[in-house]
């Protein structure tokens, strides 16, 4: 599996013209090497691969990363760097230029500075059309948020604060193998839940409010991310009609996906939706994203994302309505991309405003 994901990424380093490339975005060193460590430099060359680690990780990096060279780093990674470029002889080295700090860039020069620099592109895509294994762990990531959303149902009541609900939440998740939290837990109430990404405060959960938890776990460095809106008693009219027009949306959305779309064109389904409902300037992200290693990854499903979509590719589908001063609904799903259309992991009930309290 490795050597079939390195070879990818040799295929973008003749595409370049590089020698090598240098590899610090921790996604990417742990898809390309299997190495799990939250720190290190990953330098593939084309014949050769070298992990670089500090003497923290050595050990674990021998026993994961297999067939890959792992160098002790003594002083400072970009000194290794130079002198396994001075003894290959190369002449130009491709970097990450998402992930890569100006700090590091210019540390790189310094050392490197017989050896010219070249921005790679597109190895974060490289990531996007996942494995059957990879999405099962995928879709074991999303069984624990649709268990803990169910778990906490009971827990949305009018008196409790937004943080004792998530930090439910959060505990219900690593009591249930989960290794972590994909990102921290959003709770937004009342008219919190206006703010698409309203992390969970002290407010106190009132009466006849919509509340938006938005949450995600990590499954053997999987993640999945998770959106129901719910109604705390009630509902009342405007809450149900803005729900019904998301979830119409969402549900546009899923049917739009398949391999062969462009990206643009599910976000287009979702939004038209909602525009037709007079609701458009009221949804102000894209439709979903990509998610993998990380929670947000390629493909994004936006305005303006003409990128196809191919079989394997897993997204989040998520519209959403944003009320300033009243409130907003947003349901996101996770959906594998299959040829002929796509498959809805995310189980939890959403056919209606669910009234909890
Ligand atoms: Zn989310
Ligand atoms: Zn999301």
């Amino acid at each position: 599996m490795a050597a079939e994901r390195l070879g990818r990424i040799r295929a973008l380093m003749d595409k370049a013209e590089v020698d090598a490339a240098v590899i610090t975005s921790p996604e990417n060193r742990r898809y390309l090497s299997g190495f799990t460590g939250s720190a290190g430099v990953l330098l593939v060359g084309h014949d050769e691969t070298y992990l670089l680690v500090d003497p923290r990780y050595t050990e674990q990096a021998r026993q994961e990363a297999r067939n890959i060279s792992v160098v002790e780093i003594q002083e400072s990674w970009t000194r290794v760097l130079a002198s396994l470029a001075a003894d290959h002889g190369w002449s130009a080295l491709g970097y990450e230029d998402e992930h890569l700090s100006c700090r590091q860039f210019n540390r790189l020069q310094q050392e490197l500075d017989a050896v010219r620099l070249v921005p790679l592109a597109g190895i974060d895509t490289l990531r996007a059309v996942k494995t059957e294994a990879e999405i099962t762990l995928i879709r074991q990531a999303v069984r624990l948020v649709d268990a803990a959303f169910e778990f906490v149902l009971g827990r949305v009541v009018p008196g409790r604060k937004e943080q004792d609900v998530a930090l439910d939440i959060e505990v219900f998740l690593r009591r249930n193998g989960a290794e972590r939290i994909s990102f921290p837990t959003i709770v937004a109430s009342g008219p919190r839940s206006a703010m698409p990404h309203g992390l969970a405060s002290e407010r106190v959960i009132g009466y006849n409010e919509l509340v938006i938890i938005d949450c995600g776990a990590v499954y053997g460095g999987y993640c999945s991310d998770f959106t129901r809106t719910v109604a705390t008693a009630g509902p009342l009219p405007w809450q149900e009609e803005v729900y019904g027009v998301v979830l119409e949306a969402q549900l546009a959305a899923i049917a739009a996906t398949r391999a062969g779309i462009e990206a643009c064109a599910v976000d287009a389904a979702a939004r038209a939706v909602i525009e037709k409902h007079g609701y458009g300037a009221c949804f102000g992200h894209g439709t979903g994203h990509g998610l993998g290693l990380a929670v947000h990854e390629a493909p994004r499903l936006g305005k303006k994302e003409t990128g196809v979509l191919e079989a394997g590719m897993v997204v989040t589908v998520e519209p959403g309505i944003y009320l300033p001063g009243r409130g907003g609904v947003r349901l996101e799903d996770v959906v594998v991309v299959r040829e002929h259309g796509c498959e809805v992991l995310t189980q939890a009930p959403k056919s209606r405003l669910l009234c909890v309290g």
